[in-house]
């Protein structure tokens, strides 16, 4: 079998960090160089390249311009490469791998996010082990020759998980991210342990072409409930902000108030056209809004049903969806789908 290719990509964040020798500041690495810094690598059995985004950036100004730069970097060496690593800050790398599973349109080719809490410049960072794994993930083949993840996927601390499934949770712990609602697809020991079930099916791209949706609308916000939310404000977010579509973080099972003024507002929200789906404040479990009357009331205002899925998930979905500029029924209706296994019906 020929050698895979793996491109990887790098954004910034701080995996790209090392220590100046002589000064002893954390400046920026240069990934060019990889295979000097790391010979080890070349022990892997794939070919490596690397593209650096100009210039890179610390993963809190990622923008979705950055989302379409990567994805049509993707799109333009999808023929030369077998699969990428992107590189990229942790803060808002669930953020991204969930934009991209999206904008990344019958995807037959591992695409890895990963990224480190530690620079990799550093003698004690996590990023050495989290960058090797994630090339051998890319570069991991069937005996037939298929990748073993043709999906965004995201890997941290001997993790492999679904990318639109992930969340940063602790900005102390190496193992910083999870993903509460569904199992990892792969975990890496002493062997990497493929959980195939969890895995996508393997696209054919002769019969399904691959190709990249651009056009993401910012025309979304996400509202957190709390107890004594102003009417005013959850007015202004609701109504006044010009969103065509809300995530409406609830309680528990995707329950809300069921004061008048709430329900109404919301309910005026539906009626003017706006996308509201509803998700859990909590990380573990899924919205089931038939279950109490404070979750039934936004059912029968129109508001959709998150599931399960995270807020990075449901934020960028709607972004991919809202940028479709589809009629508001098959909005709704591509909402109320899991399109790229983002929540569990
Ligand atoms: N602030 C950094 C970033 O997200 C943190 C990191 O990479 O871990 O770009």
């Amino acid at each position: 079998m020929k050698r895979p290719k793996i491109l990887i990509i790098y954004t910034g964040g701080t995996i790209g960090m090392k220590t100046d020798e002589t000064t002893g500041a954390l400046v920026p690495f240069d990934f060019s160089g990889i295979y000097e810094e790391f010979p080890s690598l070349k022990r892997l059995k794939v070919d490596i390249e690397v593209f650096t985004i100009k210039p890179p950036i610390d993963s809190s100004n990622v923008s979705i311009e950055n989302w379409v730069d990567i994805a049509r970097i993707i799109r333009d060496k999808y023929e030369s490469y077998d699969g990428f690593v992107i590189l990229h800050g942790t803060d808002t790398m669930s953020y991204s791998a969930s934009a991209l599973s999206f904008m990344l349109e019958n995807l037959a080719k591992p695409v890895i996010f990963t990224g480190s809490q530690i620079p990799i410049g550093i003698l004690r960072t996590d990023g050495r082990e989290n960058l090797i794994t994630a090339i051998e993930i890319a570069g991991a083949r069937t005996e037939e020759g298929k990748p073993l993840v043709p999906e965004v996927a995201l890997y941290f601390q001997n993790r492999l998980f679904r990318g639109n499934r992930t969340t940063k949770f602790s900005a102390e712990a190496l193992n910083a991210f999870a993903s509460f609602n569904y199992h990892p697809l792969a975990d890496v020991g002493v062997n990497i342990q493929y959980n195939t079930a969890n895995i996508a099916p393997y696209i054919d791209n002769a019969e399904r072409e691959f190709f990249i949706s651009e056009s993401l609308s910012n025309d979304v916000v996400i509202v957190k409930l709390f107890p004594g939310i102003r009417p005013a404000t959850l007015r202004a977010m609701l109504l006044e902000s010009g969103a065509r579509g809300v995530v409406l973080e609830t309680y528990g099972a995707g329950n809300a108030p069921t004061s008048e003024w709430f329900v109404d507002l919301v309910k005026e929200a539906v009626s003017r056209g706006v996308v509201v789906v509803n998700i859990s404040q909590c990380k573990d479990g899924a919205v089931q809004m038939h279950l109490y009357e404070t979750g039934l009331a936004l059912q029968e205002a129109g508001v959709v049903s998150g599931h399960d899925m995270t807020v990075e998930a449901a934020a960028t979905k709607l972004m991919y969806v809202l940028g479709k500029n589809l009629p508001l029924s098959e909005t709704v209706e591509l909402m109320r789908k899991p399109l790229r296994g983002e929540f569990t019906l």
